[in-house]
């Protein structure tokens, strides 16, 4: 394809392990970071649709595979960092900025988006992963969102069409989300502050900190928040599980299970993806072995693994 007519940058063969919070992963076939969303659309028009597309956010909740990703794979940046307050509680969101941020420009306005304060990434994978703490989700404050679709159509979904469950959404496939709107309610900007301190404080009590991981790394079979969210009942919650199993401390090569937070999976220095993937699958062994459940990946797995490529 000619790239000459697009305006952002285009690069072909991009380590990814230097963008994900775990340090791990391959390359990127070829990786485009749009300059806006006229930009994206030219970009996925002209592309051969044969190619699968990849959209990144921070690669919080992603284990890159050591073999990399085929096709294409977009990153938006500046761009897409917009934060726009409307009337009435709603607030427009560029995909690219970071939630945490979003948390406090929101709270200045007196809008509440607090639960947003402790989730690392952007607000493109917390809407993809209908990302939630302390019994907040995107789901409950989602109205609409942008989209740029695989063949580079403008197209916007609203919240029903989004089909939000547990740590899950409905983006079709190669799709980009580039902003979204969320409402919530308007409360006093100092309150607001005291409460994300309050999370910042039980985050800092109750995960590891410093440490290169993606969060929780299985979902709760309860489908209860899990995240370090530790709330009411630690029945089927995945970390106890996995912790009961006598997994915690477990460690393949340099991929170790957190001896503070059970569902976090660590990279100690320089473990691989298949490691972490590895130590993950013999997780869902030990807790299948021990309570007959099956825990299921919070954590997305992408690309290719080494021998595959
Ligand atoms: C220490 C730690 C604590 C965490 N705590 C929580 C928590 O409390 N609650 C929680 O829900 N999660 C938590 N997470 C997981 C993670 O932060 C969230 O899932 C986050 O929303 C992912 O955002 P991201 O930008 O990093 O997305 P990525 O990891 O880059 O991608 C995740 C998914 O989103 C898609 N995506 C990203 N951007 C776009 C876009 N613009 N358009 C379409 N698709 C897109 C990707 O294709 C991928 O499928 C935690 C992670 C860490 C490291």
């Amino acid at each position: 394809m000619n790239y000459s007519s697009v305006k952002g940058s285009i690069k072909k063969d991009v380590a990814l392990s230097r963008m994900s919070w775990l340090k791990v992963g391959g390359a990127a076939d070829l990786l485009f970071k749009p300059c806006d969303k006229i930009d994206l659309q030219n970009f996925l028009k002209k592309t051969d649709k044969s190619l699968p597309v990849f959209v990144l956010g921070a690669c919080s909740n992603l284990i890159i595979r050591d073999g990399g990703i085929d096709g294409i794979c977009i990153k938006l940046g500046r761009g897409f960092r917009s934060i726009k307050v409307l009337d009435d509680g709603v607030i427009s969101l560029g995909a690219a900025s970071q939630s945490s941020h979003v948390a406090v420009e929101a709270a200045r306005s007196g809008i509440d988006l607090t639960f947003l304060r402790t989730i690392p990434g952007t607000i493109g994978g917390a809407v993809s992963m209908n990302a939630g703490c302390y019994g907040t989700y995107v789901k409950d404050l989602f109205i609409s969102g942008e989209f740029v679709s695989r063949d580079g159509t403008p197209i916007t979904l609203n919240k029903n069409e989004m089909k939000f469950s547990y740590r899950k959404s409905s983006i079709p496939d190669g799709w980009v989300l580039t902003s979204a709107n969320f409402k919530s309610n308007k409360k006093n900007p100092e309150l607001l502050n005291l409460e994300m301190g309050q999370m910042i404080e039980n985050r800092n009590r109750t995960q590891p900190r410093g440490v290169l991981s993606c969060g929780s790394a299985f979902k709760n079979p309860s489908g209860a928040a899990s995240s370090g969210c530790l709330s009411e009942s630690n029945d089927h919650k995945a970390w106890k599980m996995i912790n009961d199993a006598g997994m915690r401390g477990f460690k393949i090569g340099s991929a170790q299970v957190s001896t503070k937070h059970s569902n976090f999976l660590i990279n100690t220095g320089d473990a691989t993806s298949a490691e972490l993937e590895e130590l993950g699958e013999k997780i869902i062994q030990s807790v299948f072995e021990r309570f007959g459940v099956k825990l299921e990946w919070e954590i997305k797995i992408v690309g290719n693994k080494l021998n595959q490529e």
